[in-house]
């Protein structure tokens, strides 16, 4: 059936509005259907207090394709993005901090005062996850390989121990194979458990440890920053490209089913009861809402629905964005003006085994008592987001299940934003007194208002069952679904989440194939 749309894309999160900037640059008309009044997903910049904008979700840039980046020109359409400088910086509970650059050299030096032996293994650990990342960064713009020919990537005599050491182990296990200071192995550890359900020495963490390295700013490989005007600015940009190559974007609209005739798409119904038609629908909402919630079940070979039915998706995350009257004064860092370690991450997590009881208490349905944070002081760096004197402070903060054994999340949300200030506070005094206002977004928040199954950050976990090739499910890894027209664009499809573009522009790859072809969603 024709209408006057090629495509519609459900969903403005930054995927959809990449899978549709793809699109339309090819000439196709595109619709992008967005529930909220803004673009971008979980990827946005919002005003939530006057004059004050924070990244209320994602927080940190360094993950988007650069291919993205030049196919779609984004730097044209105001896409900026700047180095963290220091990358991280850990203040400990005996008074010492430890900050890491971008320069091997001082870097040397900082990790020597922890452990001399750490600071001439830190150049090997980082060669050995460049080495496995290059491997692994050629599959994220394809279609994932099945695992057996994901395993034959690696090659040679080692290949069944490093095979072994990424997907297997913890990531606990592996970082006490390179390193023996609690500090750096605490410092590194920080990024392998961001989103997932799993502590540093649950098996299967270690491949998050490579995760990090697969950021890259403005060239700059395996470095984190930020986005200039916050991560909308990623967002926005990307949109820009849609609109600027002809594609619609409809906000504040939500797409209530997607209508299906003898096995193929036809069109959305919207809320209001109105169809937009389309040949092709893109799923830029997750895989479980697109099946379990949008298409009906009838349509939908039960075996699949059943897949889609065991995926897991656990939100493990509180959010606290505050704004502050002043810099945090840092007892191991004294100061209040803006000092190098109030410009990049600043992370509480003083070993792998306060990471791993913060999991010990919410695996049984407790927020963690010390929970694990990464903060970042946004304006700092762009003071175009905090009125003249005044900062803002994103918290990331870890675990929050999504399941509370007592209570529920509307109830406890402000005792768990006290836990996670009391314990940064701990760390800098004066934000006792230097929090004015605080926005405060539970897991319960991520999925009622951002439509995030469970409040999982990535749209499902990203555990190793969960990626490559199982991702969504077996059998089904690429773009398309059993549905003749139905493609999947958002994070819960292959690479994962992380504000990417991946998804969204392997999707659109694989319309544009079948396209050419006339056989939209074929498998
Ligand atoms: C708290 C948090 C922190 C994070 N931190 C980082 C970080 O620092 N760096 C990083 O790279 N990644 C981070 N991530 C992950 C990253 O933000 C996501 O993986 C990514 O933004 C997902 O993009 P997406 O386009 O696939 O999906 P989404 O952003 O989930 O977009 C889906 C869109 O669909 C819309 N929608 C839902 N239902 C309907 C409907 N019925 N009709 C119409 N529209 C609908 C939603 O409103 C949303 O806009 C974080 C995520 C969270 C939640």
């Amino acid at each position: 059936m024709d209408g006057i749309w090629d495509a519609i894309v459900v969903g403005g999160g930054h995927n959809g509005l990449v899978a549709a900037a793809y699109l339309a640059k090819a000439g196709r008309r595109v619709l992008v259907v967005e529930r909220r009044p803004i673009v971008g997903g979980a990827c946005i910049t919002e005003e939530v207090f006057p004059g004050v904008k924070f990244s209320r979700l994602a927080y940190s840039a360094g993950l988007l394709r650069p291919e993205i980046i030049r196919d779609l020109e984004l730097t044209r359409f105001g896409y900026e993005a700047h180095l963290f400088d220091p990358q991280f910086f850990l203040p400990f509970p005996n008074g010492d901090s430890l900050l890491l650059w971008n320069d091997a050299e001082r870097n040397e030096k900082e990790l020597a005062r922890f452990s001399r032996k750490d600071a001439a293994a830190y150049p090997k650990y980082v060669a050995f996850w460049t080495e496995v990342m290059e491997l692994i960064e050629a599959t994220v713009l394809e279609p994932p390989p099945p695992l057996p020919d994901l395993l034959g990537l690696f090659k040679g005599p080692e290949a069944e121990e490093l095979a072994r050491r990424i997907l297997l182990q913890s990531a606990a296990d592996l970082l006490d194979e390179f390193f023996e200071s609690e500090e750096v192995k605490a410092m590194l550890a920080t990024a392998t458990t961001i989103g997932l359900p799993a502590g540093p020495r649950t098996p299967g963490t270690a491949l998050m440890l490579g995760h990090m390295l697969l950021h890259e700013i403005n060239g700059v490989k395996q470095t984190f920053g930020y986005a200039r005007g916050g991560m909308g600015g990623i967002a926005q940009a990307v949109a820009a490209a849609a609109v600027h190559h002809g594609a619609k974007i409809r906000t504040s609209t939500e797409v209530r089913a997607i209508r299906t005739r003898r096995g193929h798409v036809t069109d959305v119904e919207l809320a209001d009861g109105t169809r937009e038609m389309a040949p092709v629908v893109l799923a830029n909402v997750d895989v479980k809402t697109t099946f379990e919630k949008l298409v009906e079940p009838d349509a939908i070979d039960p075996t699949f629905l059943a897949q889609v039915h065991r995926i897991r998706a656990s939100g493990v995350v509180t959010k606290v964005n505050c704004l502050l009257t002043e810099l945090p004064d840092f007892t191991c860092r004294p100061g209040k003006t803006v000092q190098p370690h109030h410009q990049g991450y600043l992370d509480i997590c003083p070993s792998i085994d306060y990471l791993e009881r913060g999991w010990d208490d919410a695996k049984w349905g407790n927020p963690s008592k010390e929970p694990f944070l990464d903060c970042v002081l946004h304006s700092v760096t762009d003071p175009s987001l905090a009125p003249p004197g005044k900062f803002t402070l994103s918290i990331y903060s870890q675990y929050s299940p999504y399941r509370l054994r007592e209570g529920t999340w509307d109830d406890r949300k402000d005792e768990v934003a006290d836990t996670i200030l009391e314990t940064l506070t701990a760390y800098a005094p004066n934000l006792r007194h230097a929090v004015e206002r605080r926005d405060v977004i539970s897991p319960l928040d991520m999925e009622r208002e951002w439509g995030l199954p469970g409040g999982c950050i990535y749209q499902t976990d990203m555990t190793p069952d969960q990626l490559f090739s199982f991702r969504p499910v077996p059998g089904w890894s690429g773009y398309r679904t059993p549905i003749g027209g139905l493609y999947l664009c958002g994070s819960s499809s292959h690479p994962g989440g992380g504000v990417t573009g991946a998804p969204g522009r392997n999707a659109a790859i694989a319309v544009l194939e079948d396209l050419r072809q006339r056989k939209p969603g074929s498998s």
